[in-house]
């Protein structure tokens, strides 16, 4: 039987960095560079060092949308209770979907279990490494104590 996720039930972080034989690969990026848009795959794809080598010269992050395990205290958006980015995104990103997309990793993603639909319906905007990315994307993404106290936000 092909496993779709990794062995464990904890959360899964869907903007996580790709880690070999931890993470799976739930989207890809698409859409016009100023727009892009993650479309989701109907099968999540183990990570692999050969699915990393095949973005090259891309950031696999750059172009693939990646879960791995929550790291929860270890991880700067995480306040000892929630995901802040996920609550961030919620309040930053406008809706980009008027429905649930398909999304293979659903069941085990943090956003989803704390922020439900309003998180699914803006997560395509979400690029986890962006080279050009738009002002609320990146305040969104920004930790609020890392921040400079000049920003405006949405
Ligand atoms: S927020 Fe929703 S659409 Fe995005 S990865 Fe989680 S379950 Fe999938």
């Amino acid at each position: 039987v092909e496993r779709q996720n990794p062995p464990s039930e904890d959360p899964l972080c869907p903007s996580a960095p790709p880690l070999v034989g931890e993470s799976v690969a739930f989207g890809v990026v698409g859409g016009p560079a100023r727009d892009p848009r993650v479309a989701y795959l109907r099968r999540a794809l183990p990570v692999t060092q050969k699915l990393l080598d095949s973005t090259a010269p891309v950031d696999p992050a750059e172009v693939l949308r990646f879960a791995s395990p929550c790291a929860a205290a270890a991880c700067v958006h995480f306040d000892g209770a929630n995901c802040q980015l996920a609550a961030r995104i919620i309040q930053l990103l406008p809706l980009a979907v008027d429905g649930l997309p398909a999304c293979a990793i659903r069941p085990r993603c943090r956003w989803w279990q704390q922020e439900g639909k309003a998180a699914c319906m803006r997560c395509p905007l979400v690029i986890t490494q962006r080279r050009s990315a738009s002002d609320e994307y990146r305040v969104a993404a920004t930790p609020v104590s890392e921040r400079s106290s000049s920003r405006q936000e949405a």
